[in-house]
């Protein structure tokens, strides 16, 4: 090899340890620039989470709180609807008909169905009232005990308390009442309520008087029972002996009595038949006024403070209502 010759390859080996280097080089930059465009890509999408996240979690977590009982009055379908508080972005404002068609409930107490036709709900077209008896102070003032009588009685009588418990039962009664009501509106009736809060000045005229004003079809007055009998327990119905409400009332009572006493298992005590109390006397529509059980029975009265036993004493109520209209439960 030539002197010559061994320098051209020498120049020609450094060309090529140039073009290696370069390519070297390249492959080195295209591999950075490669991550920083990845980790600038994962940055943006970070910042993205972080400025949004804020603002979407409100919206996803927001729920309809559970209504307070009081609340309820004026707003029937949004209770119906969402009953247990759940996000309301995904709440849907229909109640299932019967036969599991879906529906949405309307205001009037009928179920739209998706096919656009209306079914009534069993106790649509019905007025019923619901006087949760006494009230937070009984009221001594006097009132007739019947329209055009001399002999008084006190507005509001203070009602007895639980031999258990000590709970007052103008508690219990609106606990119950209160109950009745969402379930008899959930079957389509319009429901009227004397009070709804315990602390009112209603008296026994006044709350009969709402009722007929109201033209309720039949009016279930709630109350509990106290005896000097520990022993004494069940469900007991009063009516009146005369006047044009005494029949109907006492037919109603005599499907309503059974039925409670299916629905909670309660000795049924009996119909009575009573011209001494003011809120039946006065009433121009059927009225029942319903013991619902003795709260001067340390058992009994464990059972009528228990939600699980409210909702049976709420199911016989409901049932008998329905069947004193000749309306069927049977597909609820
Ligand atoms: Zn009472």
């Amino acid at each position: 090899m030539t002197r010559r010759k061994h320098k051209k390859k020498l120049r020609a080996g450094r060309f090529l340890a140039f073009l290696l280097a370069c390519a070297l080089v390249i492959l080195c930059a295209y591999f950075v620039i490669d991550r920083l465009v990845l980790a600038a890509r994962h940055h943006i999408s970070d910042a993205e989470i972080t400025l949004f996240t804020p603002v979407a979690e409100p919206t996803q977590v927001a729920t309809i709180p559970p209504i307070e009982q009081e609340s309820l009055d004026e707003d029937v379908v949004v209770v119906q609807a969402n009953p247990m508080g759940v996000p309301a972005a995904v709440t849907p404002t229909v109640t299932p008909a019967p036969q599991g068609v879906q529906a949405t409930a309307e205001g009037d107490g009928t179920l739209r169905l998706d096919r656009g036709e209306k079914v009534q709900l069993p106790l649509t077209g019905l007025i019923i009232g619901i006087d949760p008896g006494h009230q937070l102070h009984g009221n001594n003032d006097q009132e007739p005990v019947a329209p055009g009588s001399r002999e008084t009685k006190a507005k509001v009588a203070s009602g007895t308390s639980g031999a258990a418990t000590g709970t007052p039962e103008y508690a219990v009664n609106l606990d119950i009442a209160l109950k009745l009501r969402d379930r008899l509106e959930g079957l389509g009736a319009d429901v009227i309520m004397t009070r709804t809060t315990n602390d009112v000045d209603i008296s026994n005229i006044e709350r009969a008087q709402m009722c007929n004003d109201a033209g309720c079809d039949i009016v279930l007055r709630l109350h509990c029972n106290g005896s000097t009998n520990a022993q004494a327990n069940g469900i007991g119905l009063y009516v009146t002996e005369t006047g044009s409400i005494a029949l109907p009332s006492y037919q109603a009572a005599e499907l309503l009595l059974p039925a409670m006493a299916k629905a909670t298992g309660a000795h049924p005590a009996g119909i009575f038949r009573r011209d001494t109390y003011s809120g039946l006397n006065w009433s121009t529509v059927p009225s029942i006024l319903v013991e619902m059980g003795y709260m001067s029975n340390y058992d009994e009265d464990l059972k009528l403070e228990d939600e699980a036993y409210q909702e049976l004493l709420v199911d016989g109520m409901a049932r008998g209502l329905a069947q004193i209209f000749s309306r069927s439960l049977d597909g609820e």
